[in-house]
């Protein structure tokens, strides 16, 4: 027999669980989270786990904001631990984007975010033993640090429970039934649910499960490769979150001896359900060589372990987060390219405005339309560095 509620959330990683526990909070009676395999599985839990504020646009430097406090105070307002350790973020930037790294000073200002363009002295003062060159720019965030994504994940999805959501594990859905324009129903292999609302979470997996429903959106998995190195403790002391343009690098520490060290530029194309999850030792050296640049003494820092995880990719980098037109009660919650974990208790809200309100007022998600693609009014990228979007 069917069962009844009244949403249905496909997908267990940070967005739909943030997604879920909001709508739960806001009174939607029993929403159901499927996931295909367990909490946290897909990009979540591969996640490096950076908060900061540093984006090309006021849309994604919002989300961020508005997320910080979530971070901060998660047992507070939420309910649930995550792990939030504050270390500060500097952006580093080579001399031909230093007129951008003024602009998203300038937009995150703007906004109301706590970050200054510092000079090569101030600089010097905060990493020491780093090599900072006279003519690159340096933006620093004093309040940002890093997190634990699938702590979030759980926390969310635990606290939704608690508010009356049924979470169902390896349930992956197979399709959504729509009737006169409108859903009426998600399936998976053993139940079908009976709902009005069906919003697709799915991350890596949203280029093979949208087209089923008729979504041909421009998404992609992509493959991305992170590495730990244990810092030599005397020269390296722990150091802030860092965006090296220079040499297109992010990395951070990671409890007390560890730095975290990922790739600032391109990554490739996969199966979701068929790629290698082992760190490649060709790029761990390409990417350690380009850390020593900025990090000299990281020469003698050893290797811990490595891990590659997927991002959902769309041509401007920024997420799709919108209604679908022509088919009442369906969403759409993708495509994070790689920096959607700081975003997502802003974006667990704004869904669930969008859906219950009927536009979100928390942040203007305009840029975040599905329709941009089509329009050509794709979103601006500052840098090279994909990472910062
Ligand atoms: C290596 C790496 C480093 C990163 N670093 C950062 C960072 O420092 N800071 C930051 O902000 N972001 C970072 N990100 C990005 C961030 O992790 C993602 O943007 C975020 O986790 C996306 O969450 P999600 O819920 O959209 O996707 P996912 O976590 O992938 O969740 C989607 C879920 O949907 C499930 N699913 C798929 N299909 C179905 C189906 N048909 N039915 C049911 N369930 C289904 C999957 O199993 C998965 O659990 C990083 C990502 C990676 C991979």
């Amino acid at each position: 027999m069917a069962k009844t509620t009244e949403a249905v959330v496909i997908g267990g990683g940070v967005m739909g669980a943030s997604i879920l526990y909001n709508l739960a909070l806001r009174g939607v009676q029993g929403p159901v989270l499927l996931e295909r395999d367990t909490l946290g599985s897909g990009s979540t839990g591969r996640s490096s786990g950076f908060i900061r504020m540093h984006y090309s646009t006021a849309v994604n430097t919002e989300l961020a904001l508005k997320s910080y406090p979530y971070f901060i105070n998660f047992n507070e307002i939420v309910g649930g631990e995550v792990s939030f350790v504050k270390t500060g973020y500097l952006v580093i930037a080579p001399p031909e984007s230093i007129g951008g790294l003024e602009h998203n000073v300038s937009i995150q200002k703007s906004v109301g975010v706590d970050t200054d363009i510092i000079s090569v002295r101030e600089a010097r003062e905060l990493v020491p033993g780093f090599v900072l060159k006279e003519d690159e720019g340096f933006a620093w965030e004093p309040g940002s640090g890093h997190a634990d994504p699938s702590g979030t994940a759980i926390a969310y999805s635990s606290r939704a429970r608690e508010l009356g959501a049924y979470v169902a594990l390896e349930s992956p859905a197979l399709d959504v039934e729509t009737s006169g324009g409108r859903v009426v129903a998600v399936k998976t292999e053993k139940e079908r649910y009976e709902t009005p609302i069906a919003v697709v979470a799915t991350g890596p997996w949203s280029p093979r499960f949208l087209p089923k429903l008729g979504l041909d959106l421009p998404l992609e998995a992509t493959r991305h490769e992170v590495f730990l190195l244990k810092r030599p403790p005397d020269p390296v002391p722990a150091h802030p979150g860092v965006a090296d343009l220079s040499n297109l690098t992010y990395f951070r520490q990671e409890g007390s001896d560890l730095t975290l060290l990922g790739n600032g530029n391109v990554e490739d194309v996969v199966d979701p359900d068929n790629y290698n999850p082992r760190p490649g030792m060709d790029h761990l050296q390409d990417l350690w060589v380009r850390l020593t640049k900025r990090v000299p003494a990281m020469e003698s820092a050893e290797f811990f372990t490595g891990f590659a995880g997927l991002y959902t990719s769309t041509p401007d980098l920024h997420p799709i987060v919108d209604k679908v037109d022509g088919v009442e009660g369906l969403y759409v919650c993708t495509g994070f390219s790689g920096h959607g974990f700081k975003l997502a208790p802003a974006v667990g809200i704004v869904m669930s405005e969008l859906i219950l309100d009927g536009e979100a007022k928390t942040v203007d998600i305009t840029p975040l339309r599905i329709s941009r693609f089509a329009e050509g009014d794709l979103n601006p990228i500052t840098y090279k560095f994909r990472v910062i979007a």
